[in-house]
């Protein structure tokens, strides 16, 4: 297969520039190995269920052990109820009856119990069994991984890597170790997508819509990937190699020479100054943060500490996190995005279902205010981090004033209860994302009931221009250079400073050079970007 596949290039839409040379490691979606296959013993498909069955108790019970330690026991408790589960008779026995009846693989056995009784949990009138559907799926996920050779999925033993893959959502890309990611080159995807967003942060090249044969593609191979020529070549010649170490080279240089900008103001040659800030989506991106030399932190996307596992974060581990971030800040404005879950971020146990539209859908802000218990949780988090540094809070999605009195009258019922508990707190600036086009009609009432806007252009390109931002045939339509998008950031711009209130750009327009110039120009306050861009967006302020 190598032999074949020597020096075979591939081309792709980029989303992020750079070149980089590793070993491939292939991520199979749990579909992909679910083939139905007729099987002649089926006493032997049986034994190997079994026996992924012991292994997928085993990984529970080291899974429980690391949560505890890490989160507690009532939040890692879902590992037990887990591991019970995959010992009940009748779960196991009717992937048995599926087996010897059907006479078909182990695989398609197990996963088709899974949704059996998903759906008969899900149809149940009590609440705490309809969640248990989640839970079915799960472990059944994880024999299906176990039968097939996939382990645990568990991605902190991976070395570092070219990710390949059919696509990745955003909970399975927050359970990777960043370090050990080399890039990213997938056949599906969008360049808006949360996928990209990482790349962009993490500086590593990344392909999108790449039309690659995955089953022709093993981990292992040698891949070089160039964001900057739009390629992907598997097991490359050694001239391939010789090019690309090259333009590897030629790439730190440039970023050397970038290095010579930290500590530099962002000023313009006519004394205008901007502030430039980044954008994270965990603590341990805050070293990329100070890496680059950013002013501040302005979206920390705290969604991500929601996904990619089986349970909501608890107050305390929120509070661990957003209080290192400001910790780790010093002085440094922190602006901390409370839950944006829901569209292309879908944790299962948050029972959210399945949507026709998702991202017109049940999400952000809504669940926060429909389900206040949630966002209480987080709010106690984030006003006890705020004693300990320059923390903003900054809610997603809202489309009314009446939206923010209600998220005002939740967070006077937080403050309440610490009072009373005698537990340090704070009311720190609290903000708004402008990302409807709802939001920036009405931007000048907003403006005077919040302290800052941020505006949201992924978003908002989205419901302007009427464009999924996760849809890959959209592409040559969704265009955040629109005249709509455009006037409607001066829009806003020009009400916050009516009222005395500051406006940044936090979506990924604000890393746009070729709009650095109109957005000084427009009266930005601030541009948040992904922290690689930090240094490359001052040259360009600097060179106006
Ligand atoms: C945006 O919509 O522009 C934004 C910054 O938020 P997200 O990309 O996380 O939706
Ligand atoms: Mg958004």
């Amino acid at each position: 297969m190598a032999e074949e596949f020597s020096g075979k290039k591939f081309s792709g839409k980029t989303v992020y520039n750079g070149v980089t040379m590793g070993k491939v490691l292939v991520l199979r979606k749990d579909q992909e190995q679910i083939r139905r296959k007729r099987v002649e013993n089926p006493e032997s498909e049986i034994e190997r269920m079994q026996r992924a069955a012991e292994a997928s108790k085993q990984q529970l019970a080291a899974l429980y052990d690391k949560a505890v330690k890490e989160v507690g026991e009532s939040s890692a408790a879902i590992f037990e109820v887990h591991q019970m589960m995959l010992e009940d008779e009748d779960y196991l026995d009717a992937i048995c009856h599926v087996i010897r009846t059907e006479m078909v693989n182990a695989e398609y056995a197990a996963a088709i119990t899974g949704d059996n009784f998903a759906a008969m949990f899900a149809g149940m009138e009590d609440e705490y069994m309809q969640a248990r559907a989640a839970d079915v799926k799960d472990i059944s996920a994880r024999l299906v991984r176990n039968l097939s050779g996939q382990g645990s999925a568990d991605f902190s033993a991976m070395e570092p890597s070219v990710i390949v893959a059919d696509d990745l959502s955003p909970s399975e890309t927050v359970q990777m170790d960043k370090k050990k990611i080399l890039a990213f080159v997938t056949v599906h995807g969008s360049t808006n997508s949360h996928t990209a967003i990482l790349a962009r942060m993490m500086n590593i090249p990344a392909l999108i819509g790449v039309q690659m044969d995955l089953s022709e593609i093993s981990t292992g191979m040698t891949a070089i990937v160039d964001g900057t020529a739009g390629e992907v070549i598997f097991e490359p010649t050694e001239f391939q190699c010789s090019e690309a170490e090259k333009k590897i080279a030629g790439e730190q240089e440039k970023l050397r020479l970038l290095q010579e900008l930290k500590g530099k103001k962002n000023e313009t040659h006519d004394g205008r100054t901007i502030n430039i800030y980044a954008n994270i989506g965990s603590v341990s991106d805050v070293g990329y943060v100070l890496e680059n030399d950013a002013g501040g932190i302005g979206l920390f996307r705290s969604e991500f500490l929601y996904l990619g596992r089986e349970d909501f974060p608890s107050e305390e581990e929120q509070f661990q996190a957003y209080k290192q971030v400001v910790q780790m800040m010093g002085q440094k404005k922190v602006i901390i995005r409370t839950l944006d879950i829901g569209a292309d971020k879908q944790a299962d146990y948050f029972g959210l279902g399945k949507e026709d539209n998702p991202a017109l859908g049940y999400r952000a802000i809504r669940i926060c205010i429909k389900q206040p218990d949630i966002f209480k949780t987080q709010l106690r988090a984030l006003l006890r981090a705020a004693v300990y540094g320059n923390l903003s809070i900054m809610y997603p999605m809202i489309i009314s004033a009446e939206e923010v009195r209600q998220i005002y009258a939740i967070v006077a019922e937080v403050e309440e209860e610490l009072k009373q508990a005698r537990i340090p707190y704070r009311i720190p600036e609290q903000g708004i994302m402008i990302e409807t086009p709802a939001a920036v009609m009405i931007s000048d009432e907003l403006a005077q009931l919040v302290d800052f806007f941020s505006i949201g252009t992924n978003d908002l390109t989205q419901y302007t221009l009427a464009i999924d931002r996760q849809n890959q045939r959209l592409e040559d339509f969704y265009n955040p250079h629109h005249k709509a998008v455009l006037r409607m950031i001066q829009i806003v711009v020009d009400n916050a400073h009516k009222c005395g209130k500051w406006a940044g750009i936090c979506g990924e327009l604000g890393a746009d050079m070729t709009l650095t110039e109109t957005f000084v120009n427009m009266g930005v306050d601030e541009l948040s970007v992904a922290p690689p861009m930090v240094l490359k967006v001052r040259e360009k302020v600097r060179a106006m």
